[in-house]
């Protein structure tokens, strides 16, 4: 705080002293206080959250009209169950990826391009996630990630619009995203498309055969009917959502897949988004970076750049980012060094925090497992006196198998810092006639820590000594 506002850290603690507040140059101020501090130096705070300040904005730059091309779409299949969403991806998989020099065996690498081989739109592309299903889709939004351009909708026609079907249709029109509808399975007896459309209407959904805007199509994933047609109004779709890309800037996409593979290390599946991703760029994903080593797309062979809306898998990162992370291209390693330690960070503080922390109750469980040998514990209080005759009162329970250990002690109501001090210690905190604060509370409730107030000396030892034989019995 005091670089930041560019004045000596004895003039910040000085300052604080000033407010009543006695810290020293190695503790963590709560917002509170770094806004009054602050102030009192004539400077105004924002506060970011951590995981914006890591953001690499600064390359994400607009692109200029005159420099976007047409880009392939990057199509979810979801329907309910059984549906078909497997055997349609399978079936344009095996009919539709040009096959490579590995005889056309083809992988499971999260995601696979398609190249239209006949008709009017001969030569078109279409990207697929290939996880089925809308959780995939919606835990990639949920990091924020926008993959998905056009959503195919499979429901079978032997069934009906079952809860998954308008959980799809749900999750797609909340995404702001097209929906195809691809009615599945007309190849049984039984079938009956019809019926689907009529249930369709009734969620409001009204197909184009019907006079409505939404685009269907017959289909059978097993006998391969009606595939042809179906990706022809995926690409009608595409156009007149004028998808566009710049294929020649620093790359940035989206993980959609990470392994380790025993042979290859490391193994990234990236769906490229804007630019093009080459061998030996420097990729920044998540909290790894790395150079890339070499690039394998989803017919096996390797390839040395992959432009927009192309899956790819990368390696060279040295750990595996999360689906939905975004990926960048970073100008040096030192840039993305910082950008991914600092998530590291991050991700470590967060984990810690993720962590069950200590309760009286836990005592007992941990102990009988032998994995508990100190209570932290820390002290606030009404007055200096019954602070003190507490914490010593405390100290005097620890056993020879059990230490007491105050790490903290103070006069005042239960703050922030009291809290956060008490989730990276893991430790427990004793009130003395005093109560937390809002905020304390509220991050108390989010990271599990136990407070425990008392009114009476007594209670409190005799408590904490029962808590620590294993004797404090749960709470309803
Ligand atoms: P998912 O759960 O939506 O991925 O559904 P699957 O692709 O696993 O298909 C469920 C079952 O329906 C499988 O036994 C498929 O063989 C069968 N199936 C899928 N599509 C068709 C189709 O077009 N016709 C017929 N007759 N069966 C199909």
């Amino acid at each position: 705080l005091a670089s930041l506002m560019d004045v000596s850290v004895t003039e910040v603690i000085s300052a604080a002293m000033k407010m009543g507040m006695f810290v020293s140059i190695n503790q963590r101020l709560d917002a509170e206080a770094i806004q009054m501090l602050a102030l009192d130096f004539d400077f105004d705070v924002q506060f970011i959250s951590a995981e914006e300040e890591v953001k690499v904005d600064t390359i994400e730059k607009e692109d200029a009209d005159s420099d976007l091309l047409p880009r392939a779409p990057i199509v979810t299949i979801m329907g309910h169950v059984d549906h078909g969403k497997t055997s349609l991806l399978d079936y344009i998989r095996r009919t539709k990826v040009a096959s490579g020099e590995a005889g056309g065996i083809t992988q499971h690498i999260g995601a696979y391009s398609v190249e239209i081989n006949e008709g009017p739109n001969k030569g078109k592309k279409i990207a697929f996630l290939d996880t089925p299903g809308h959780e995939a889709f919606t835990a990639m939004r949920a990091r924020g990630a926008k993959v998905t351009d056009i959503v195919i909708v499979v429901v079978a026609a032997d069934d009906s619009v079952m809860p998954q079907t308008r959980e799809a249709i749900n999750h797609a029109q909340n995404a702001g995203v097209p929906i195809v509808f691809a009615i599945n399975k007309i190849d049984k007896v039984g079938a009956n498309p019809a019926k689907i459309r009529e249930d369709l209407s009734k969620e409001n959904i009204l197909v184009e055969s019907w006079g409505g805007k939404y685009q269907e199509q017959e289909v059978s994933a097993k006998k391969g009917i009606g595939i042809n047609e179906l990706l022809d109004k995926v690409l009608l779709e595409a156009e007149l959502l004028d998808l566009k890309a710049n294929p020649n800037r620093t790359s940035v996409g989206t993980v959609v897949e990470a392994s380790l593979d025993k042979g290859r290390g490391y193994v990234t599946t990236v769906l490229v988004q804007n630019g093009t991703l080459k061998v030996g760029d420097v990729i920044l994903a998540g909290q790894y970076f790395g150079r890339v080593k070499a690039m394998v797309d989803a017919t096996g062979n390797r390839i040395k750049q992959a432009g927009p809306s192309t899956p790819v898998q990368v390696l060279g990162l040295p750990g595996a980012p999360q689906a939905g992370d975004r990926f960048n291209v970073m100008d040096t390693e030192r840039e993305a060094r910082d950008i991914a330690n600092k998530r590291e960070q991050i991700h470590r503080e967060q984990s810690i925090r993720a962590k069950k922390h200590i309760t009286l109750e836990e005592i007992g469980r941990r102990k009988a497992i032998g994995a508990f040998h100190q209570l932290n514990v820390i002290v606030k209080g009404d007055v200096d006196g019954s602070v003190e005759a507490l914490s010593d009162s405390l100290l005097k329970l620890s056993t020879e198998e059990v230490q007491v250990a105050i790490i903290h002690k103070g006069v005042g109501q239960i703050s922030e810092s009291d809290v956060l001090l008490a989730s990276t210690a893991d430790a427990i905190v004793i009130g003395f006639q005093v109560r937390p604060s809002t905020n304390a509370r509220k991050i108390a409730d989010q990271e599990e820590i136990e407070i425990r107030l008392y009114s009476i000396i007594y209670d409190a030892i005799n408590e904490i000594r029962d808590a620590m034989e294993g004797l404090l019995a749960p709470k309803e």
